[in-house]
């Protein structure tokens, strides 16, 4: 491999037969067949061919993979309409029902929502453990544990889980593992080093890195990917010719991105961590977060996700004080979703409400003053001074 920022510039670049310099959008359902029939068949049959149709293949979505899978360094990968089609479609491709999965207790919602509910109605049981804990999910496994999932650093209390200790726990049992890299990207951390066998990513956030595309990622091994690619087949989420264009686009900067967010992250989080109205603040580059010294083993970077708690008298407090920062902030946007070039804030209590019972929030970590923040590439000064108008008086 090539260093990092060239290969952000040119891998895969093959997948451009004609002359522009840029890859084209190949905005088309279909493509002409080959006069030659045995080579029509060929196409037909090929794995993710990129000019038979479109479910089948486009060469910018291969293009797309071959660099995406050159970032996570595993042997190929497949790119689909969104995050939770990258995931479903990846756990699918795994299991089947009388299958048994270890997950976390702390996942992405539309994570937790697929495993706990509609693979359940499969006949797929599940056990969720506590991340941190590594015994936990070496104890919960049984004879028909086919896939051990994981999500480090995870949403939105930043736990980590070991990926070491899970590559080789899966290696040793001969299980499947998969990691969910959206929070870290490439850049931060890279599983396949730690014996992870899939990494699954939501590339609607660090990889595009825009804010406007939604596309997922499934990284594996050859073989894997291509059961991946015919399941995908009928479930049907192919990414669109013109969300693949805007991610190869996006990728180009990832690495600059990404640096520049973790810089501005780091400002942040200490100077939050200096200020009296905050109780508590989760960040994966601070000493103070209790699993720093696995951060530093296993992560670059520390991303621009930033966890923090609103401190006041009781809950009430903390909540009416959490939700008048969030209407006094003008730079960080009050909006679902991370990972792009703009500041964005959330309240995860309000943002899970609809999905969540109050128990599966506890579980997750999440309380009412709760606020997750999403550092963008804004000069630093401008960020710091926008929380401290949000602050005063309060
Ligand atoms: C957003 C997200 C997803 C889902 O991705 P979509 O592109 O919204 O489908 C999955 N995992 C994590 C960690 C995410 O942040």
């Amino acid at each position: 491999m090539k260093n990092l920022e060239t290969t952000l510039i040119h891998q895969g670049n093959q997948y451009n037969t004609t002359k522009a310099v840029v890859t084209p959008i190949f905005q088309t359902s279909t493509y002409l067949a080959d006069a030659d029939l045995s080579a029509y068949i060929e196409a037909a049959t090929a794995t993710k061919h990129p000019a038979f149709y479109h479910r089948h293949g486009n060469p910018t979505n291969s293009q797309v993979a071959e660099l995406i899978a050159t970032l996570e360094k595993t042997e190929d990968a497949l790119v689909l309409a969104t995050g939770m089609a990258a995931i479903s479609t990846a756990i699918l491709a795994i299991v089947k029902a009388g299958d048994h999965i270890v997950a976390q207790h702390a996942h992405y919602s539309g994570s937790t929502l697929f495993l706990k509910e509609f693979l359940s109605d499969y006949g797929v049981e599940i056990t969720h453990v506590d991340q941190t804990d590594n015994e936990a999910f070496e104890a919960a496994i049984r004879p028909n544990t086919k896939l051990i999932y994981v999500e480090t650093p995870s949403n939105p209390n930043l736990d980590l889980t070991d990926l070491a200790f899970i590559g080789q726990l899966g290696k040793r049992l001969g299980i499947t593992t998969m990691a969910d890299n959206t929070f870290a990207s490439p850049i931060n951390q890279t599983p396949h080093d730690f014996g992870i066998d899939v990494i699954v990513h939501s590339a609607t956030k660090y990889l595009g890195g825009h804010s406007d595309l939604t596309a997922g990622i499934v990284c594996g091994p050859k073989a894997y990917i291509e059961r991946v690619w015919q399941r995908s087949l009928v479930l049907g989420a192919s990414l669109s010719p013109f969300d693949s264009w805007l991610l190869l686009r996006g990728l180009k900067t990832l690495a600059l991105r990404v640096r520049q967010i973790n810089e501005n992250a780091l400002a942040l989080a200490t100077w939050l961590a200096e200020n009296p109205l905050i109780k508590r603040v989760r960040y994966t580059g601070l000493s103070s977060h209790p699993q720093y010294e696995l951060a530093c083993k296993q992560m670059q970077g520390f991303t621009g996700m930033i966890c923090i708690e609103i401190d006041g008298k009781n809950e009430e407090e903390e909540f009416l004080r959490a939700q008048t920062i969030l209407s006094r902030l003008k730079l960080f946007i009050n909006a679902a979703s991370l990972g792009g070039v703009e500041s964005l804030i959330v309240h995860p209590a309000s943002m899970w409400g609809a999905h969540h019972s109050s128990t599966q929030k506890q579980n997750a970590g999440i309380t009412r003053g709760m606020l997750r923040i999403s550092v963008g590439i804004e000069h630093i000064d401008d960020l710091i001074a926008d929380f401290q108008q949000a602050f005063a008086g309060l």
